[in-house]
């Protein structure tokens, strides 16, 4: 069984939308994060490896010029990424500290090798998924997106990034792409509806923003993906249960589920160590991750139901190492279960507006300390 059998995935959704499968090429376009340059905070979020910080570049692109781009890694050495909209692990150069510098040309060109490889797909997404992709002037942000997106057979944009940094004018521009046919998603990092929560991993940023901006996207037509991390210091799952009602009750288009994984070089790392952070087991995380899913409307569709990291990066938990057993477990307790995306909803009447959740009440959660 697939898990597209049980679960409205965004591969099966872009399927039926353009007729073909459509691959994402992730791409590293040398951004960094007002929660590491100052702007908001200096540490990043707690489980955030940064050992690939690169602020010169990051300044340069605030300031909009046009520097020939610096990048990490084409899509096929990108190992365990999820985004800057939530947990961005990039691989440093060797250990230096210096991401690695490649091109948006041949990073594009990479990964397009490297899908044809595996497949005979013709279709392409922009995966802008390093760090805050749109962390910078709006003119460097459309000659960013411009050159992706005129490589042949690219049909959209996927643009990761925190609450706090999509001003009008960048919702604008990404809402002109779609205004012309592109396939366009925001994809913005919440990971917890509880401030407490954020507060703690040091996000540097709050509910309020991603309400703030969610509204904004949205209400221009942009698609929006929101990112959840079940684990966080201090929660439960009844604490993602929540916050999926509450990401629910705001509006969203897509989820992205991620374990949350400690990786080194994270303070993260350091709470590990001393014992003060214990990570989910894979059972945990797969009942978890299947109440969610239960409860997700089938119109949400699921870009992600896990994450991994690499395996020279990764300390704990080791079950994070490989993307397939964990989605493998998440299909088979569906099945066990006899459930499905959106069981826990009783069947809409009137379309969409018409779904109300069986369970109503948000459970009571207090955060652990
Ligand atoms: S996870 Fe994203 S928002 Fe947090 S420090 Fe890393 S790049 Fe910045």
């Amino acid at each position: 069984m697939l898990l597209s059998d049980r679960v409205h995935t965004f591969g099966q959704w872009l399927k039926n939308k353009h007729g073909e499968r459509v691959h994402k090429i992730a791409l590293d376009a040398g951004f960094t994060c007002p929660n590491r340059d100052g702007s908001k905070g200096t540490g990043g979020c707690t489980f955030c490896n940064n050992a690939s910080f690169n602020v010169t570049v990051a300044q340069q692109r605030r300031n909009g010029r046009s520097d020939p781009l610096p990048a990490a890694r084409a899509e096929t050495s990108f190992l365990g990424l999820t985004g800057c909209g939530s947990m961005t692990v990039v691989e440093p150069d060797g250990g230096a500290g210096a991401r690695v510098t490649v091109s948006l040309q041949e990073q594009l060109a990479s990964g397009r090798r490297g899908i044809a490889r595996r497949t005979r797909a013709s279709k392409y997404l922009a995966y802008f998924q390093a760090y805050t992709n749109t962390y910078a002037h709006v003119d460097a942000l459309r000659a960013m997106y411009d050159e992706a997106l005129a490589m042949q057979g690219m049909i959209g944009l996927c643009v990761g990034t925190r609450p706090d940094c999509v001003p009008d004018e960048v919702l604008d521009l990404l809402a002109g792409y779609r205004d012309r046919g592109m396939e366009v998603w925001l994809e913005l990092g919440l990971q917890s509806a509880f401030d407490e929560s954020l507060r703690r991993v040091n996000r540097g940023h709050g509910l309020a923003e991603y309400v703030t901006a969610c509204r904004a996207a949205r209400g221009r037509g942009i698609p929006v993906c929101t990112h959840l991390i079940v684990g966080l210091p201090g929660e439960t799952g009844r604490h993602s249960l929540t916050s999926l009602d509450i990401v629910l009750d705001i509006g969203t288009d897509g989820l992205k589920l991620h374990p949350l994984h400690v990786v080194k070089g994270t303070q993260l790392a350091n709470e590990w160590r001393r014992g003060e952070y214990t990570p989910l087991s894979l059972e945990d995380y797969v009942a978890t991750a299947t109440d969610l899913i239960e409860r997700t409307p089938r119109e949400v569709v699921y870009h992600r139901v896990t994450g991994t990291a690499p395996d020279r990066l990764l300390l704990a938990p080791q079950w994070c190492a490989g993307k397939w057993p964990v989605v493998n477990a998440i299909v088979a307790e569906l099945e066990r279960r006899g459930t499905c995306q959106g069981s826990c909803l009783v069947r809409p009447i009137n379309g969409y507006e018409g779904l109300h959740r069986m369970n109503t009440s948000r459970p009571e959660v207090v955060l652990q300390t």
